[in-house]
This record gives C-alpha cells, structure tokens and sequence, in this order.
C-alpha cells in the first residue's frame, strides 16, 4: 500500500483532464494565433477554455489570462500593481508574513527597487484578519497581496472582509488563491478581488499551466514579453493541451466540490483526533477556519526530514511543508511567522489529501505516525533532555 498524502505539493492528473488534453497534442495542433482552420480550431479551444475557468471564479472570459502556472500568475499580479502604484507615486505594499515565495521573493526584489514592503504578522491560529489589513494600508499603498489557503498548514484567510476593506480604501487587491481554487468556493465578485492566481496542477489539472484573473480595468504588465496572445499580456504561443486540461479538471473540481468536501472534512478529522493522541504534538493553524484536506502537525523532540523517509519507507508521501524549503535544515517560514519557536517548527509535518484519499489511507497514516515518532524520540538526544526534565516541553 502507498499512501500519497502531498496534494500541496502537486495532485495526480483527472483521467478526465487528460482524456480532453489528447487531442490537442496530435490531431488539433495549430498554432491558435493562425488563420487557417487547423489554427482556429486550437483557438475555439482556448476560447471555451478560457470561458470555463472564468464561470468557475464568477468572472468574465475577458478577465482571465493564461500563464505557466501558479507561480508566473503571482509574479505578473505584484509587478503589475508595484508599477500601477509606482506611476502615481505609491511605493508600499502590504502582505503576509507567510506568503508562498513566488510572493515573497517578488516583494524582496520590489524592494530592491524602492519599495516599502509590510509584511503582516499571522496570528497563533493561521489567520490575518480584516483588521490588521486595514490597520497597515497607508496613503501611498499601492497593493495588498495575502494568499487564499495556505499552503503549508492550510488555513483559509478572510479574503471577503479583506478585499471590502481594500475596496472601501481604494488599493488594488490580489490574493494567490493555488490552494484555494477548485478546493472552496470562490467568486471574484463576492470577494471584491482585484487579481487571482491559480494553478492546474493543484486541482488535478497538468503542470507548467496556471491563469491570472484581473478585474476589467486593472493594467497588467508582462512577465514574457512577446506575441500579442493573451490580450497582448503574456506573449508566447500558448500551452492548448495544458490549458484544456486545466479548464476540463477545474470544471470537475467544481461540480463535485460540496459531496468531495464532506467526505474529506469526515477523513481529515479522524486523522486529527488519531494523531492529536500522540503526546507532546500539536495542529498548526485553526481547526476549523481551514481548506478539507489540508492538515499540519508538530511532535516535539523530533526532525521533520527523518519523519518523511521513514514515513516513505513505509509508504506514505507528506512533507514538511512547502516543497521549496525541503531540502533545507531552516524550519519553515510559515510556522515561524505562526510565532512557533524553532525547536518546535522543526519537527513539523504537512499532509495534504482529497477525495482520492480512502478510509484506508487514513486508518494507515494513523497506525504508522505514532511508530514513527516513538522510533525517533528514542534515538533523539533533544528528547531525551525533555523527558528527564533538563529542558521544558514546549507543547
Ligand atoms: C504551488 C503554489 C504556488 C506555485 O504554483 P506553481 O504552479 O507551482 O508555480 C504558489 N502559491 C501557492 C500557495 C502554492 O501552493
């Protein structure tokens, strides 16, 4: 049995998805900018495509650009507001301590180029509220950017009340939405958003493949420089195959939504209760303000990389949060800006599951974590500081 608990990360590709991706890389090849009928045949495709993604967010097919993923469609939005602002004279920005870094790193280098970069603190419980949004907008903010779901503990934020608020003050608003599309509902319009990021990989959909929503007026400016595709915003003949597949998984991520939510909320809080038992362990982020299948954990006293092979020797894919600090001995980002001290946020793992996930799955996270766990506090000389009291346990 292998368990793959690491949707986060990436999600198998729908058979759907590919089915309607086929195709478009033998029989309908054109180039969609092309006049010719093989040419516009790929470009009635892109155009139903581009309808179904911008129905499933509650926008207009005018408003939804094509990119290369999750990733490319952060970078493209604060660049975009950053020189929105720029050219009126507003150089702040204002975003979240535990952004994903396609955030974070395009602020670092907007701040290279004069600008000022506020990066909210998150509460204890994985949220940013409405209120510290308003509280650090200031006259010349030019942008607020705070992220949907998070990806690492998976914490919805109030992206409503914050998007109200940014409307009311009259700042442009985006919200890197990857782990939120496809997973809980979201409607642009209801949530006064300025721009969207998304990715297909995130909802079964094929990588390399993402879109950027930006509200009718908003200006954007490119990321690749090129041809006129994409309303001239994103220039480079366009991924059919990629961007069919997203639409066609996107389309199935929504309409079993309600019945896929019940059924992985029930799975993911029998593994709460499960793991909560092993002592000296926590749950990162709110237990209830959160997407289905996202969860996190600490054990004290122990390494979250030695957690994940031992839990891949036994067949279960997780992670320790974000695929792009794996490999890396700093403790998480995320679980730092939650206020946890290093100690702890070392020994953290993420697992990340939907409707694919079986009971089964479960009951075997539940058996193997706390083996796990009791192997590693054996070996571990933290632990065994903790257990005879030279060193006070943290949780
Ligand atoms: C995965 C992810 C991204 C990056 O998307 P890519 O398609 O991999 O570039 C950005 N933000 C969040 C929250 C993510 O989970």
């Amino acid at each position: 049995m292998y368990v793959y608990a690491d949707n986060a990360a990436t999600t198998s590709l729908s058979p759907r998805a590919l089915e309607a991706m086929m195709p478009y890389f033998s029989e309908v090849y054109g180039n969609a900018s092309s006049l010719h009928t093989p040419g516009q045949r790929a470009a009635e495709a892109l155009q139903r495509a581009r309808e179904t993604v911008a129905k499933a967010i509650n926008a207009d097919f005018k408003e939804v650009y094509f990119t290369g993923g999750g990733s490319e469609a952060d970078n493209q939005a604060i660049l975009s507001g950053a020189a929105l602002g720029a050219r009126k004279g507003k150089k702040h920005i204002v975003s979240t301590a535990f952004e994903h870094h396609a955030v974070l790193h395009t602020l670092d280098k907007l701040k290279k180029q004069g600008f000022e970069i506020t990066l909210l603190d998150v509460h204890e419980n994985g949220v940013v509220t409405a209120q510290d949004v308003a509280r650090a907008i200031r006259e010349d903010t030019a942008l607020v950017t705070v992220m949907f779901v998070n990806n690492e503990i998976g914490t919805i934020q109030p992206i409503g009340e914050i998007g109200a608020v940014c409307r009311e003050r009259g700042v442009l608003f985006h919200t890197d939405a990857v782990q939120a599309v496809g997973h809980v509902p979201v409607d642009v319009k209801a949530l006064n958003v300025d721009m969207l990021s998304m990715a297909a990989h995130k909802f079964h959909g094929p990588k390399g493949v993402g879109a950027l929503y930006a509200r009718k007026g908003v200006p954007l400016v490119n990321v690749i420089e090129g041809g006129q595709q994409e309303r001239g915003k994103r220039g480079g003949t366009e991924n059919i195959p990629g961007i069919v597949g997203m639409a066609a998984a996107l389309e199935e991520a929504v309409a079993n939504m309600d019945r896929d939510s019940a059924y992985v909320t029930a799975l993911r809080e029998k593994l709460i209760e499960g793991l909560l038992q092993i002592p000296h362990s926590r749950l990162n982020g709110d237990r209830e303000k959160r997407v289905p299948g996202t969860v996190n954990f600490c054990f004290e006293g122990i390494e979250g990389e030695s957690l994940l092979l031992l839990l891949d020797a036994r067949g279960i894919a997780a992670s320790s949060g974000s695929a792009c600090t794996s490999g890396s001995l700093d403790p998480s980002h995320v679980l730092l800006a939650l206020g946890l001290p290093h100690e702890i946020a070392h020994g953290s793992l993420r697992l990340s599951f939907d409707a694919q996930m079986t009971e089964q799955g479960i009951d075997h996270i539940i058996r193997s974590v706390p083996e796990v766990v009791s192997y590693l506090r054996e070996m571990s000389p933290v632990w065994d500081e903790l257990e005879r009291g030279q060193t006070p346990h943290l949780i």
